[in-house]
């Protein structure tokens, strides 16, 4: 196997301790997003999605406690008074949440956390956790496209089909609110941005929170 940054080294080898990261991905929906998203989760070992919480009903073949935590709105609403999102907003017709607890452990202990989440969402985390944050934005490569993938995937009616159609415009115009922008037209090489992107964040040096002691060590100090 060749060396990556994407894989354990061999525990021979020093290593820096590293806070996580959190990678945020948005899209209209339909751009390709869950496809990166998978490969990415796939390829690094590093890296673990998000579980958001949300009220919408589950799609055919989608998990609880892996898609996303299925709740009530009440239960979502009791969530948000106690405090217990990181972020939340509605989308469409449903409330989305990102859970505090897991984010925070993950973080602290160098790991970095994936997120699919909206514009909205993003704009919170970049009040309460900038440092942390890298947000990616991904562009479908023509509207023909975008409603092309959203009727292959089958699984929403023609009338929620319509109504993601007609938020995508919206959607769209957050494009520059993001530190990168990604036009997918072809999801290998999207795919190999996205872990670019995330190879070199991870080395910058403000996350490095053990290069300081190590540097000492290397000096003698
Ligand atoms: P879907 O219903 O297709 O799974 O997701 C619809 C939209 O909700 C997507 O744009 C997705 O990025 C967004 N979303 C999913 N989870 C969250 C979350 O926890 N917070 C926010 N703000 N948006 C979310």
């Amino acid at each position: 196997m060749t060396a990556s940054p994407t894989t354990p080294p061999p525990a021979n080898l020093p290593t820096i301790a590293r806070r996580g990261l959190m990678l945020v991905l948005s899209s209209p929906s339909g751009a390709g997003k869950s496809t990166i998203a998978r490969a990415l989760l796939e390829r690094d070992a590093y890296i673990a999605m998000s579980v958001s919480c949300t009220t919408r009903a589950p799609r055919p073949g989608e998990v609880d406690g892996k898609d996303y935590h299925f709740v009530t709105v009440e239960t979502f609403q009791q969530m948000v008074e106690a405090g217990q999102f990181l972020e939340h907003a509605r989308v469409f017709d449903n409330f989305y949440g990102t859970p505090r607890g897991p984010v925070e452990d993950a973080l602290a202990s160098g790991r970095d956390v994936l997120f699919d989440i909206d514009w909205q969402g993003t704009q919170q985390l970049e009040q309460n956790a900038r440092t942390d944050l890298v947000t990616v934005f991904i562009l479908p490569p023509s509207v023909e496209e975008l409603e092309r993938r959203l009727h292959t995937r089958a699984q929403d009616s023609a009338e929620v089909v319509a109504k993601r159609m007609a938020k995508a415009g919206d959607e769209m115009s957050h494009w520059p609110e993001y530190d990168y922008t990604l036009l997918n037209t072809e999801v290998d090489r999207s795919i190999a941005s996205v872990q670019s992107i995330l190879a070199a964040e991870r080395l910058k040096r403000g996350r490095q929170v053990g290069m300081a002691d190590f540097v000492n060590r290397l000096r003698g100090q």
